[in-house]
């Protein structure tokens, strides 16, 4: 068995939009109506990805807004991103578009694991942002692309496995990237 390794994600978007329901379904396998959003905590799980164990530290950070795209320190030592909207809000998909270039600014022409995650799918009745919007904008950015939700539990664990695969593929590269120079 390999050793275990360690990989930090972050949980970023919108206020309200489910980043804690999220990362809550994902770690103790429950939905509860109504977290603390100003209560930022880092969450730990293992995750077991064809026989390589990932220890996952999973950042839920409080939110971004178009005045807060983010403090400097998300974007420090960490290996992929979530990053999330509600179906049911045009506003949360257009910060996403902020923090993603926020992202892209920081890391530079580095390639950085990302999944773009519309969330809420239960509120169909709600939507305002349809699936084919979604899933333009993560083509754009050549990114996997899901619509979950928390409360049903559609697809949760989908969102995190696309991630591991993400990164693992970024290290691949990297690998490739020492073996040539
Ligand atoms: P955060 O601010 O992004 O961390 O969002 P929260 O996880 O605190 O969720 C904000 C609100 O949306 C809460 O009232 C949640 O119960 C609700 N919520 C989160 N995910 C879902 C979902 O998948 N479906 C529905 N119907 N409500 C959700
Ligand atoms: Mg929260």
């Amino acid at each position: 068995m390999p050793p275990t390794r360690q990989r930090r994600i972050a949980m970023m978007g919108y206020r309200s939009v489910g980043k804690t329901s999220l990362v809550l379904r994902f770690v103790t396998c429950k939905f509860d109506e109504g977290y603390d959003p100003t209560i930022e905590n880092t969450y730990t799980k293992s995750v077991n990805v064809a026989g390589q164990v990932y220890q996952l530290q999973v950042i839920d950070t409080a939110g971004q807004d178009e005045y807060s795209v983010t403090p400097n320190d998300y974007y420090m030592n960490v290996d992929g991103y979530i990053l999330v909207y509600s179906i049911t809000s045009q506003r949360s998909l257009d910060i996403i578009k902020l923090i993603y270039d926020k992202i892209s600014d920081m890391k530079g022409k580095i390639w950085v694991p990302i999944v773009l995650v519309g969330n809420k799918t239960d509120l169909e009745e709600d939507r305002a942002v349809t699936m084919e919007d979604g899933k333009k904008l993560a083509d754009e950015w050549n990114i996997p692309f899901l619509e979950v939700s928390a409360k049903t539990d559609e697809s949760v664990e989908e969102v995190f496995a696309q991630l591991i695969k993400a990164i693992q593929r970024r290290e691949t590269v990297k690998d490739k990237n020492c073996l040539v120079s």
